[in-house]
């Protein structure tokens, strides 16, 4: 999955903090004219004449986020940055900045933060943003990792969560529940390990639902795809928590309801088969697992025709008056409501 580049430990102490920042941030380059100044001074610059600008931040800490003993610092880094990308494509904005903070504590050599900030400089090459700043300084334990993402949309193009009306389209990027399913199967194979070091997994099966998980993607894709089909969405998020809890932001939002058809629910082919491995329900699954970093969208009825053959997008229901309250139309064609506890109310079908 990932080089063992080498087997130097370099202790932080060695380098001290400025010579630290300086190595870690040397090769990044800078892409945009709107970037003035970058990394060096107290603070970056950015040049924004006509467009309005996005600001979102995550913050990713060690044990709570991620687990290093099969997160790869290369695939953390990466992701890191995936994930802030991702909330400004839900904006239908275009990324153009980011800034990375950084905690660390004396257990990480520089050769680990060499991985972590080549993850970071990928992401940022792939999706053509300039790393502006951010802030480097010691943990007592574990390591924290803060990115913060800039983009820029003209005014009249901007998506908020709470724009959708009745009867709109309840459409969905990509496929669901497999970064989920991913970390199932890494949790597994974890536990393995620790009673049998010497077992070396067979992931082959799980390929897909494992890079779901330790590389997702953002949607950028998405954002082109809509300007060029003349669509903009009445309404957006994206899902990073599962699809139950962003309808219910979308619909509370928007002060709305909704009947989302489970038989719609797109899901690849890996996460039907190792649900029936685990025997879990692949709807609790995409409904509830997170972490797939799609686009849910709402789209006004008269662009259905602009949509409806396009194979990155998939129409899963529609919105409802607020006082029609939130549903799952299942296989069986009987409705659940949907809920923060949507594992529930399935389990209690079965
Ligand atoms: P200050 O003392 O003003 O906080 P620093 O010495 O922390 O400045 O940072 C110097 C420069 O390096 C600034 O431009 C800052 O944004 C940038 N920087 C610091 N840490 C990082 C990091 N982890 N990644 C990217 N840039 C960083
Ligand atoms: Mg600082």
């Amino acid at each position: 999955m990932i080089e063992d580049k080498s087997q130097e430990r370099t202790p932080l102490s060695d380098l001290g903090e400025f010579a630290l920042i300086d190595h870690l941030t040397k090769s990044l380059k800078i892409k945009h004219k709107s970037t003035i100044k970058g990394i060096g001074d107290d603070a970056a610059v950015i040049e924004c004449k006509t467009k309005q600008i996005v600001i979102t931040t995550d913050l990713l800490v060690e044990g709570v986020h991620f687990d290093l003993s099969y997160m790869p610092l290369k695939h953390l880094g990466y992701k890191a940055v995936i994930v802030n990308l991702s909330d400004v494509y839900a904006m239908n904005a275009t990324a153009t900045q980011i800034t990375v903070s950084i905690a660390v504590s004396n257990r990480f050599p520089l050769e680990a933060l060499e991985e972590l900030y080549a993850g970071i400089e990928t992401a940022a090459n792939i999706y053509n943003v300039d790393v502006v700043g951010g802030d480097t300084t010691s943990s007592t334990s574990g390591l924290l990792i803060s990115v913060t993402a800039i983009g820029e949309v003209n005014k009249e193009d901007v998506v908020y969560r709470n724009g959708a009306k009745p009867n709109d389209l309840l459409v969905v990027t990509g496929d669901l529940g497999a970064a989920y399913l991913g970390l199932q199967v890494l949790e597994r194979e974890k536990e393995v390990f620790k009673v049998n070091p010497k077992n070396q997994p067979d992931l082959d099966q799980y390929s897909y639902i494992i890079e779901r998980q330790l590389k997702p993607e953002a949607r950028k894709d998405i954002v082109k795809l809509l300007k060029e089909l003349e669509v903009k969405p009445t309404a957006m998020i994206d899902i990073s928590d599962g699809l139950s809890s962003e309808i219910m932001h979308l619909c509370k939002q928007s002060k709305l309801g909704c009947d989302l058809y489970e038989n719609k629910i797109p899901l690849d082919p890996q996460v039907i088969s190792t649900c029936e491995e685990f025997k879990i329900d692949s709807t609790t699954i995409a409904l509830n697992g997170g972490e797939d970093y799609e686009l849910l969208m709402t789209i006004a009825q008269e662009d259905y025709p602009k949509i409806k053959a396009n194979p990155n997008l998939t129409v899963i229901g529609y919105m409802t008056e607020e006082n029609s309250g939130m549903h799952l139309v299942t296989r069986a064609e009987t409705k659940i409501p949907i809920t923060a506890q949507g594992w529930n109310a399935l389990n209690d079908q079965e």
